[in-house]
């Protein structure tokens, strides 16, 4: 094939993305957004392998069913509730992906490059280093593997520093002789150093934020690769990922009401002695109550706004809440869901989840479209939200997530809570909603909680 019908492909690869990504941005159309991509996907893949001179055509088929079995294999399996790590792993994989293409051109057979290839190998090869560890850095704060709490040590904002002014000469140097092996080496322990330093420091609630940074890095690295093998499909889809990325990066700033720079680097070098650190958290008393008590509350309530949080996913609850949900609003009970931005594990996590459960989407509201309404509301029913509804956001200055807007839940008349016990959510801190006066805690896995609910006002 000529390379004029290859780039053919590639713009109509391109369109295909783009169109994609316009159609994910609803979950009515999101289902053809993804087949659209994948139609641009499988395309763009089936057209560069019939690029003139191509080479190891064995090894690239090869590598293409061994991506294959571990993607289809890892999406077929993966619960609803680790799609987050899934997520952050597969960016992980971007990065290293652009990376390895990167060094094998610089340790292939020929080290002679023009200076914007060079370039662009050298960013390729960083950027995807530390997008790898960084990634990998991430997925091990979602599952727990490591402290999800902020990692500092004195001198980290110096050290880092340090570390990008060494890979920047280190850079310059291999700019200069690209055989050089050490300098080689050098460069790619620091930005795989780098992904990792980076991230350790990331802790709270700003979690949302550095994965969507890690993802539009891996479209720069891919957008990099693009320049330096010549191809316009990488360039283009790197380029879309790297943009959509950093516009998901600015919205997750907006919603933490943080700016990038204060997200990346507020907990360098200071360790942040919070009450819960000093062992003054929150007092009063936790009421805990009855099924049968909540549901009584509930069948009296005229109008309710439910909260779902990351437990909701962990507990597979969306069915049960949306069953609970239909059911209060045949009786009458005025139904809305509130959806935080940051809620869950990953961006549109709620969304997802209640339009799989098929929620009307006009039940659901965005946090500035529904906060004002908390004051006039008779029951907030909170399933397995935690620090999207902590009022120390508000009022504790020394709080790891203070600044960030939550949900003004403890205006309502009342605010019942379902969650199995006291434990914290992923920022590591108490909540002094659930000992305030107007909150009923039922404790109880959050599915299980809600069936009983239904079972019990349907009696
Ligand atoms: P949280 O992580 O604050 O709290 C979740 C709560 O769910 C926990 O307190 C837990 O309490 C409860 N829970 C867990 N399993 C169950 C279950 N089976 N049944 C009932 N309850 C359960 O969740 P939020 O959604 O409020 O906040 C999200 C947090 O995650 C924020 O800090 C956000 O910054 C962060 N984050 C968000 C990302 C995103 O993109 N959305 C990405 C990375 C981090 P208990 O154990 O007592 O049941």
């Amino acid at each position: 094939m000529s390379n004029h019908s290859i780039n053919l492909i590639y713009l109509l690869s391109a369109t295909l993305f783009m169109l994609g990504i316009k159609y994910l941005s609803s979950p009515n159309t999101a289902k053809r957004g993804n087949l659209l991509s994948m139609i641009g996907m499988a395309a763009a893949i089936g057209i560069t392998l019939t690029t003139p001179g191509l080479h190891g055509f064995t090894l690239i088929i090869i590598g293409i069913i061994i991506g294959t079995v571990i993607g289809g294999y890892a999406a077929l399996k993966v619960k609803m509730t680790s799609m987050p790590e899934m997520v952050a792993l597969f960016n992980g994989c971007g990065g290293a992906a652009s990376a390895l293409v990167a060094m094998a051109e610089f340790r292939g057979p020929n080290t002679e490059f023009d200076s914007f290839t060079l370039i662009t190998l050298l960013l390729s090869m960083i950027i995807g280093g530390l997008t790898f560890t960084g990634s990998l850095m991430a997925y091990a704060k979602l599952q727990d593997l490591i402290s999800t709490r902020p990692i500092t040590y004195p001198g980290q904002q110096f050290i880092n520093g340090a570390i990008v002014l060494v890979t920047l000469v280190l850079a310059s140097l291999l700019f200069q002789d690209p055989s050089n092996t050490l300098v080689f080496f050098g460069i790619l322990a620091l930005s795989l150093s780098l992904g990792v330093l980076a991230v350790i420091p990331i802790g709270g609630a700003d979690m949302p934020v550095i994965i969507c940074l890690l993802n539009s890095y891996s479209g720069l690295a891919v957008s990099m690769t693009g320049f330096a093998l010549n191809n316009n499909a990488l360039i283009i889809t790197g380029s879309l990922v790297g943009a959509s990325g950093i516009i998901l990066t600015k919205i997750m700033c907006d919603a933490m009401n943080r700016s990038l720079a204060n997200v990346l680097f507020s907990a360098f070098g200071k360790i942040i002695e919070s009450a819960d650190d000093t062992g003054e958290g929150p007092t009063g008393t936790i009421k805990g109550y009855e099924v049968e008590d909540v549901a009584t509350i509930l069948a009296n309530a005229g109008s309710l706004i439910i909260v779902p949080g990351y437990g909701m996913a962990a507990a597979q609850a969306q069915h049960a809440t949306r069953e609970l949900g239909d059911y209060l609003g045949e009786q009458g009970v005025n139904v809305r869901y509130a959806i935080h931005p940051v809620a869950g594990r990953m961006p549109g996590h709620m969304n997802v989840l209640l339009a799989e459960a098929d929620v009307p989407y006009e039940q659901l509201f965005a946090l500035e479209d529904i906060n004002d309404d908390f004051a006039g509301t008779d029951v907030v029913l909170v399933i397995g939200a935690n620090d999207v509804v902590n009022p120390a956001a508000k009022t504790n200055p020394s709080s790891p997530i203070y600044g960030m807007p939550v949900l003004d839940v403890e205006k309502a008349t009342t605010v019942i809570v379902l969650k199995r016990s006291m434990s914290v959510g992923f920022a590591g801190i108490e909540n002094e909603l659930f000992f305030m006066d107007n909150t009923m805690m039922l404790f109880g896995d959050a599915r299980s909680s809600l069936q009983k609910l239904v079972a019990t006002l349907k009696q």
